[in-house]
């Protein structure tokens, strides 16, 4: 009874999804592992494609296929290159007992010695397996159909600008990565009713400058009072980010966190810290001494802090100590430190960046009734909503 359950519900979603690759879009290759020894895709009635050598087989039937990826040593060193593409009459392949929509891809590695896996597919599909992972697929409809636009604005942005294959300095043949660096998505499995509603009632909906030009559109889990622009977390400064107060999210997620670390292991981090502002401001930065820490007064809203070392104040961006203690120590980018005896203690609101959409916010105004127009235009008052497809 129970396997004839799954089943229907296995049906039911790959029904759902296969209607979904219906609606016009453009597809997007995400990076989904990488540095893999050996690959095996399993599906019905596959068509294996070896570009390199122009061959084309067909299997058919359910079959599993083994590559293995050591055997490409050969192009060590050299640019990425496809080694095969796989499709199924069926739209489903599965690797490693997830289920994935679409095509996947095996590249060489950079390192050559091993493959990196990709999946190319639809993109209102991504956007409905993301909403699962990156939201909750049970919150409110307009609060997915905000994380939908703003998902889908950033990974255009990524596709249209050849962002991943800009850093790597060569041709990538994937547009993003299934990861926190990037956004993370889901499979097939994860994608619910909810999400391919969300996902396909905002088709091709993106946030674009003011002059039409794409954007990368961030968001994060709770912003714990008011959101961030880009220059006071990363330090570069993106045209139409505006902070905004954000008085929705306190009654929800994560609730105010503290963390505290000895003085001695606060001096190394300084240490580091400080070297990863000389290294961008060029500035000559004395490393602590330190007999004496005395930290100034800081607010949960500064975007730096001060200290006296050894007589002399130094002014440190909070994104730079963030960047050396780690998200474990600082969750959020709004938090104070001060000094307690022989302790460093970090006290802060929030979890995440700070940057673009707060999640929890998005909750609380869905559930005020708030849609998803208006909760973007909320977030993000520099940009335009538009349909580019
Ligand atoms: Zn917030």
């Amino acid at each position: 009874m129970l396997i004839k359950t799954c089943f229907a519900i296995l049906i039911s979603l790959m029904t759902t999804s296969l209607s979904a690759t219906l609606v016009a879009g453009p597809l997007i290759k995400v990076r989904i592992a990488k540095a893999l020894d050996r690959v095996k895709i399993t599906g019905m009635d596959m068509i294996r494609e070896l570009p390199q050598v122009k061959k084309n087989d067909r299997y058919l039937g359910r079959k599993s296929l083994v590559f293995n990826c050591k055997a490409q040593g050969s192009q060590r060193g050299q640019r990425s290159l496809v080694v095969a593409s796989l499709s199924s009459s069926t739209g489903i392949l599965s690797w490693k007992k997830k289920t994935y929509l679409g095509d996947l891809l095996l590249l060489t590695s950079h390192s050559g010695k091993s493959c990196d896996l990709v999946n190319q597919l639809p993109m209102e599909s991504y956007i409905s397996s993301l909403l699962a992972k990156e939201m909750n697929s049970k919150w409110p409809t307009e609060a997915l159909k905000a994380q939908a636009v703003a998902a889908r604005s950033y990974a255009i942005y990524k596709m249209n600008t050849g962002g991943v294959s800009r850093k790597l300095g060569r041709e990538a043949h994937y547009d993003i990565e299934n990861s926190e660096k990037h956004q993370v998505n889901g499979t097939l499995m994860d994608t619910t009713k909810s999400t391919w509603n969300a996902a396909k009632e905002t088709t091709g909906e993106v946030l674009l400058k003011k002059n039409g030009d794409f954007v990368p559109i961030f968001f994060h889990s709770k912003c714990g009072g008011r959101t961030l622009t880009p220059d006071q977390v990363w330090g570069n400064k993106i045209e139409g980010y505006k902070g905004v107060e954000c008085p929705f999210c306190h009654k929800h997620g994560r609730p105010a966190w503290q963390n505290k670390m000895s003085v001695a292991k606060f001096r190394k981090y300084l240490d580091k810290a400080l070297k990863w502002k000389q290294m961008d401001t060029k500035l000559q930065l004395e490393p602590s001494l330190l007999k004496k820490l005395l930290i100034v007064p800081n607010k949960v809203a500064d975007h730096d802090f001060r200290y006296y070392d050894a007589g002399n104040m130094i002014t440190l961006e909070k994104n730079y100590l963030r960047r050396v203690v780690g998200r474990k120590v600082t969750p959020s980018h709004s938090f104070k430190v001060s000094r307690e005896g022989e302790e460093v203690v970090f006290a802060g609101l929030g979890n995440g960046h700070g940057v673009g959409m707060c999640q929890y916010g998005a909750f609380d105004l869905a559930h005020k009734g708030w849609d998803y127009k208006k909760i973007l235009a909320y977030y993000f008052p520099g940009y335009l909503l538009k349909k580019v497809y």
